[in-house]
């Protein structure tokens, strides 16, 4: 591996999708990467709320980052947080998991450092109310939905167990949507005949969301299915309400007329929204970059930061003409960020057409990039992760119900990358 002092240095931050597709791309070149990340493991978030109801463990969608990495002879990984950046040095201050600060020096800097939970300036809310974005969340919400059940059977007073036996979830997105289905398939399928006082078929889930409709975001049609499905599994849909309170019994939501009801659950998960972590506001102020309001770094078509073309934002951090926050729209971004460095860096020539093919998609004055066209890179991407799939039609069903609604047989997510193999879609292997 070239030293570190070199020329040539290239600086990823973030080992999501994102960040190991730009590390893909940069895989073997004459130069050295250097991988951040504050978790030693690659997590397959789409496959999170499976391990928060019990169908995977976390051991299935997570991998090291070093075994993922381990024939990149050019890279290294540090577990690391990073902190803040001065452009002018060309530095990022990172924090070991010890607490100590060191800074790691970069000729390119490539920030794929993903979104976090928003509870929307009630963080309070978070104690009672745990979101899904992390293995450890996940696993938070295993405990308390089967936590729950357990205390339901040893309850005595029917309506401490009702309070028991009643989750609200909170966001009708695809996380919230999958999740609420999941936990009825749970207590009428999986745990039916488990208990002898509670009877799991009793539960109730609610889902409250401030739009009209779950799924609203991919259209009516899905979002008409979606209603039909979680109404036939029977999940109770609070649509048009605004949670307003969240506590350790429940939550109160605040429907449009501005009437305030009050629901007792003694299971309360939040999936309502993302910002972007304290990372995207350090890069913001140290490079005068804009942030959405979410937080989220608004870049240049070529996924530059305006003036700072050393600095490339991609994946859910990034904010580009409202792409959606998907796993595709990582992985293209981060092939796109790559390949964009490596051919500056070395000008191979044989780099073109991926980075034409990717700038195509992302870019929708090239006719390609419709978010409409998504669900097709998704399904592609779906693939290239193995990850067993009902393959959606376009713009039809989104990648994240595949396995939830369709589950043709059980879920395997093997995270390796496939070795020599050319990438999906039309997107052409690279040949250094
Ligand atoms: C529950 C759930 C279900 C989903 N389902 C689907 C789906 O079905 N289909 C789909 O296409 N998309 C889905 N998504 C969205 C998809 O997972 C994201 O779009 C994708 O993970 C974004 O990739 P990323 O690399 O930008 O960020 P992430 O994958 O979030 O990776 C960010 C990485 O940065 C690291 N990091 C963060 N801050 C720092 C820091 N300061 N220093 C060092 N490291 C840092 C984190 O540890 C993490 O490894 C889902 C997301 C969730 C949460």
């Amino acid at each position: 591996m070239p030293e570190q002092s070199q020329p040539g240095r290239v600086v990823i931050i973030g080992g999501g999708f994102g960040g190991l597709f730009a590390a893909r791309a940069l895989r073997g070149g004459p130069f050295a990467v250097t991988l951040v990340d504050r978790s030693p493991q690659h997590v397959f978030q789409p496959l999170l709320y499976q391990c928060a109801t019990g169908i995977l463990s976390e051991g299935q969608i997570t991998a090291p980052l070093r075994r993922l990495l381990r024939t990149h002879r050019n890279l290294r990984c540090v577990a690391a947080e990073a902190v803040d950046v001065d452009p002018a040095a060309r530095t990022v201050t990172c924090i070991r998991p010890g607490g100590e600060r060191f800074a790691v020096p970069y000729d390119h800097l490539i920030v794929a450092a993903g979104v976090r939970q928003s509870y929307f300036g009630h963080d309070e809310f978070a104690q009672w109310a745990p979101g899904m974005k992390s293995v450890s969340d996940a696993l938070t919400v295993r405990r308390r939905v089967f936590g729950a059940f357990e205390i339901a059977e040893t309850a005595s007073d029917p309506e401490e167990r009702r309070k028991w036996l009643t989750f609200a979830l909170v966001g009708g997105g695809p996380t919230g949507v999958e999740l609420a289905g999941q936990i009825r398939e749970l207590a009428t399928k999986t745990l039916r005949d488990e208990y002898r006082q509670a009877n799991p078929e009793d539960a109730r889930v609610l889902l409250f969301d401030g739009g009209k409709a779950p799924l609203a975001m991919f259209g009516e049609e899905l979002s008409g299915k979606a209603v039909r499905e979680l109404r036939n599994l029977g999940v109770e849909l609070h649509m048009g309400t605004i949670v307003t309170n969240v506590d350790a019994d429940g939550l109160t939501a605040r429907d449009h007329d501005g009437n305030e009801t009050r629901y007792e659950a003694k299971t309360v998960l939040w999936t309502a929204g993302v910002e972007a972590p304290p990372f995207a506001a350090a890069l913001a102020r140290a490079t005068g970059a804009e942030q959405d309001r979410a937080g989220r770094i608004v870049v240049r078509d070529d996924l530059s930061i305006p003036g700072h073309p050393e600095i490339s934002v991609i994946g859910d951090m990034m904010s580009l003409r409202k792409l959606p926050g998907v796993a595709e729209v990582a992985m293209q971004s981060g092939l796109y960020a790559g390949f964009k460095v490596r051919r500056e860096l070395t000008g191979e020539q044989s780099t073109r057409p991926v980075a034409r093919a990717v700038g195509a998609t992302l870019d929708p004055a090239g006719g390609a990039t419709a978010p409409e066209r998504l669900p097709r890179l998704g399904r592609l991407a779906l693939r290239a992760h193995h990850v067993p799939d009902r393959l959606p039609e376009p713009g039809r069903r989104p990648p994240h119900l595949v396995g939830r609604f369709h589950p043709r047989r059980p879920p395997r997510a093997r995270l390796h990358h496939p070795r020599g193999r050319a990438l999906p879609g039309r997107i052409p292997a690279v040949r250094g």
